[in-house]
């Protein structure tokens, strides 16, 4: 059975393949594969109008499928939620994941404060092969680090250490989020439903 994503993160897809690792039946496909498929832009209002216009969007072309669409971001208080739906594009359109960590760390020295406190958040749209939609979130709470640390992961993972843990989301690896994230507790109701 073919599950579709409407994403060309591969952070995220290495991340949605190991989550699906227990579903050998399921085989995850990607809009990457889709020729001439144009996604929409990203002009949604929160996470959830933007996973869904991913998923909608996918589905108008593989509308016998499941067909998912996740949307996330970091938001720390101290910058007022920032840089929130903006994650993936914080330091310009066509941003680097480097270029954003820096935008941030930058801001945060701009504006000296002791509170560096910051959640992920994850919506997540699905589609079942019949056009029934469910909907699934997930925030992951932590704090921001002083400096990009580890080598794993993507995005803002080398500054984010999660609530309870002493090291960055780079250096904890795949293991951690699969079993922890954002991403991870949207995507596991998920399953419940392919069970
Ligand atoms: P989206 O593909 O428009 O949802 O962009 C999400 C952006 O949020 C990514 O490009 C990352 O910058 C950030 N992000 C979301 N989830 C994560 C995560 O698990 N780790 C690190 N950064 C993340």
């Amino acid at each position: 059975m073919e599950i579709w994503a409407a994403t060309g993160n591969k952070g995220k897809i290495r991340e949605f393949e190991l989550l699906l690792k227990e579903f050998p039946e399921f085989k995850l496909h990607t809009q990457g594969e889709i020729s001439a498929f144009t996604p929409r832009p990203e002009d949604g209002k929160t996470f959830l109008d933007n996973a869904r216009t991913k998923a909608r969007t996918l589905r108008s072309v593989k509308n016998s499928h499941w067909v998912f669409g996740e949307d996330s971001g970091l938001e720390v208080e101290g910058l007022g939620g920032l840089p929130g739906i903006h994650s993936a594009r914080y330091a310009g359109p066509k941003a680097s994941d480097s270029e954003n960590v820096a935008k941030l760390l930058k801001m945060m020295t701009l504006k000296p404060m002791s509170n560096r406190n910051a959640q992920f958040k994850c919506a997540l749209v699905v589609y079942t092969p019949t056009g029934e939609e469910h909907v699934f979130e997930g925030i992951m709470k932590g704090h921001i680090a002083s400096k990009p640390l580890g080598q794993l992961g993507f995005g803002y993972d080398p500054v984010f250490i999660p609530e309870g843990q002493t090291q960055t989301l780079s250096e904890l690896g795949p293991g951690y989020k699969i079993q922890r994230s954002h991403r991870a507790e949207a995507f596991k109701q998920f399953l419940k439903i392919l069970r």
